[in-house]
């Protein structure tokens, strides 16, 4: 790595050694079930590419994306690991599945039929037993039995799981077994990251673990059994003294107070970091939490560094990491450490970290190489 050309850009550095050490506490706890990772949305953000051949490494045979694309990008890294499609097939991109012999989970009676008639071979099935949201309704399932499909997995989607003590996890699991046994074949998954961890009762054969791996807690608050695996920093790129009664940003929305020592970091909504974190945010630097002050803009943010120690030019900020854990920072901007991660913009420089070493490997912005 080039350190200067990164040096005043916002980077997310990523310990793969800590999402394969998630998985594997996963996999453990999971016990006989198998543990599947969820690559979906660009492995939530941090890369499906690099995050997908770790996994790999460690074990891990089956994977779930959202659309065939995401698929037909992975099946040269995965070998013939078996590769799930959430949102199933249509007409249009069926031959994308076969080509690269992606797995369909069919959600409705529609696409099974599509299935039956285009498809070949393997398939999941997705139930909707109470998040109604995504999912075969039970009243199509006679008619999905019907097509005799060579069905694989049969599977479902928690709605409460992140609230453990939800009556609802219960009767979700009720109806998922009922359900699950039309199709004595296929094998049984119920549970995304919240439900791996809710017990054995809600493992089932597989479970599909996304968030987990990439340490961030599905309860939404730290969790010592993950480690942290994305990192968020931003430069400081101008410092300054402004006296009290001064505005700070677009439109003044802030009006300092006291006299205040402030920092200007380069990173901003189109970095992914969202504007409603106007009036709450916080960074670490200097060793303390900085407040966000003022409007976050589209590429800059300012930040409160009176009380911080000693701060300089190039100083890098942690929006989330090891020294303020992802799930606080996102309850602190009024969202989820998952919507942190899938937010990250093209511009954020990814990092990959193997024993602590920079295995990135290397890429062009904007004409240079990286
Ligand atoms: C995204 C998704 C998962 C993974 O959820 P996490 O909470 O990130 O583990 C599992 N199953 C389905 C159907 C999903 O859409």
């Amino acid at each position: 790595m080039r350190a200067s050309s990164l040096a005043f850009r916002p980077v997310v550095e990523i310990d793969l050694d800590a999402a394969v050490k998630n998985y594997r506490f996963i996999a453990e706890t999971a016990g006989a079930a198998e543990t599947a990772a969820v690559v979906k949305c660009n492995a939530y953000g941090l890369g499906a590419a690099a995050l997908g051949s770790a996994l790999a490494g460690a074990g891990c045979r089956s994977f779930f994306v959202a659309y065939p694309d995401e698929g037909a990008a992975l099946r040269p890294l995965l070998g013939d690991a078996e590769i799930y499609v959430f949102n199933g097939p249509d007409e249009g991109d069926i031959d994308v599945f076969v080509e690269s012999q992606l797995i369909p989970v069919l959600n409705t009676h529609d696409q099974a039929a599509l299935w039956a008639r285009r498809g070949r071979g393997a398939a999941a099935l997705h139930i909707d037993t109470g998040i109604n949201r995504l999912g075969a309704p039970e009243s199509e399932l006679d008619a999905i039995a019907a097509l005799k499909l060579d069905l694989r997995v049969v599977m479902s989607h928690l709605s409460c799981s992140s609230d453990p003590g939800d009556p609802e996890n219960a009767r979700q699991w009720a109806r998922f077994s009922a359900a699950a046994g039309r199709f004595p074949e296929a094998r049984t998954s119920l549970s995304a990251s919240a439900g791996a961890l809710l017990g054995p009762d809600y493992r089932f054969d597989m479970v599909r673990v996304g968030a987990a791996i990439y340490g961030v807690s599905p309860f939404d608050r730290p969790d010592a059994r993950l480690a942290p695996v994305a990192r968020l920093t931003a430069p400081v790129a101008q410092l300054r003294d402004v006296a009290a009664g001064e505005g700070v940003g677009y439109n003044h929305r802030a009006i300092l107070t006291r006299p205040s020592r402030l920092a200007t970091l380069f990173l901003g909504y189109g970095d992914g970091l969202h504007r409603a974190a106007f009036g709450r945010g916080q960074v670490f630097l200097g060793g303390a939490l900085c407040p966000m002050i003022g409007r976050v803009s589209m590429d800059l943010i300012v930040i409160d560094v009176t009380d911080a120690g000693p701060v300089a030019i190039g100083d890098r900020a942690e929006i989330f990491g090891a020294k303020l854990p992802i799930e606080d920072a996102a309850a602190t901007m009024g969202t989820l450490g998952y919507e942190l991660l899938t937010s990250l913009g093209p511009r954020v420089a990814r990092r990959y970290l193997r024993n602590g070493e920079d295995v990135t490997a290397p890429t062009k912005i904007d004409g240079a190489v990286l």
